[in-house]
C-alpha cells in the first residue's frame, strides 16, 4: 500500500510502500522508483508506525548519501576499471583491434577483453560484461568447485554432477535434484570466503532436504553453527556485490 512519497535533494522522487508482513523482521529495499518497507505484523499500533518511521529515516538518508548503490543492480565494466573479486586485485583492459571476434581473458592481474572495431558503442557494455563475467568465472572455477567437493567430501558425499558459475539474477546459489548440479552466483566472487561458503553448504544441504525445512536448516547448522550471521551478512550486502562495496565484513 503506498502511504506516501519523498523527493531527495538531486531531484528525484520515491513512492513509499508500507507492506504489513508475517515475518519477524523489518526490513526497508528501493526497488526502482519505489521504497518498500516490510514492517511484521505482531508489532501493532504505536510500535509499528515508530519501526515504520524509523526505517524510513534510514533508507532515505542511505539514498541521500550514496543513490548510486539502490540503482537496480546489473553488473558492468569499463576500460581501467580496478576489480576486486575472489580475494585478488584485477584491472579491465578493453582493446578494440582489427578482427573478427571478441576474447577475454585473465592474464596477471589483467582482465583482456579484445573487441573488433566493428563492435558499436552500444553493444559494447553487454558485449565487455558477458566477456569478463565468463572470463572471470573461469578463473575462479577451480577454487569453486575445489571448496564445494572439500565441504562435500567432509560433510555430505553427496553426488555432485557438474558445477557451473552464472551471473543470475534472483538467486544466489541452486541445485538441481535431477541433473545433480550446482549453480553459483558471480556476483558471490565479491563476497567474502565465510557467505561463499554458507551458499556452497546451503546447496550440499538441499541434496539432503529439499524444502527449507526446519530439519533443512539443522542441517546447514550442523556444518556451519554461525550461518545466520551469514545469511543475515547476504541479505543486508548482496545487493550492493560488485558495486564497489569492498570492506564489508561478516559481523
Ligand atoms: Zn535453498
Amino acid at each position: 500500500m503506498q502511504v506516501g512519497e519523498v523527493s531527495l535533494s538531486n531531484g528525484r522522487t520515491y513512492r513509499i510502500e508500507r507492506l504489513d508482513t508475517g515475518t519477524r523482521t523489518a526490513s526497508a529495499k528501493v526497488d526502482g522508483d519505489t521504497i518498500v518497507i516490510k514492517i511484521p505484523r505482531m508489532l501493532r499500533g504505536e510500535a509499528g508506525g515508530r519501526m515504520f518511521a524509523r526505517l524510513k529515516q534510514r533508507i532515505v538518508s542511505a539514498l541521500e548519501a550514496h543513490p548510486e548503490r539502490f540503482e537496480k543492480h546489473t553488473l558492468t565494466f569499463h576500460d581501467s576499471e580496478e576489480l576486486m573479486v575472489g580475494g585478488r586485485h584485477f584491472v579491465v583492459r578493453i582493446e578494440q583491434r582489427d578482427r573478427p571476434y571478441s576474447s577475454a581473458k585473465v592474464d596477471g592481474e589483467e582482465v583482456v577483453v579484445r573487441l573488433p572495431v566493428s563492435v558499436e558503442d552500444s553493444d559494447k557494455e553487454g558485449i565487455v560484461t558477458r566477456l569478463v563475467v565468463r572470463a572471470l568465472s573461469r578463473e575462479f572455477m577451480p577454487t569453486i568447485t575445489g571448496r564445494i567437493d572439500e565441504i562435500n567430501r567432509l560433510h555430505f558425499n553427496s553426488e555432485i554432477s557438474n558445477v557451473t558459475i552464472r551471473n543470475n539474477t534472483s538467486r544466489w546459489g541452486s541445485y538441481s535434484r535431477k541433473s545433480k548440479k550446482i549453480s553459483i552466483n558471480f556476483k558471490l566472487l565479491y563476497a567474502p570466503a565465510e557467505v561463499i561458503d554458507y551458499v556452497i553448504v546451503h546447496e550440499l544441504s538441499h541434496t539432503r532436504v529439499t524444502s527449507h525445512s526446519a530439519r533443512f536448516w539443522r542441517v546447514v547448522e550442523g556444518v556451519i553453527p554461525d550461518y545466520k550471521e551469514r545469511r543475515k551478512w547476504l541479505r543486508k550486502n548482496g545487493d550492493f556485490l560488485g558495486k564497489g562495496n569492498r570492506t564489508a565484513t561478516v559481523s
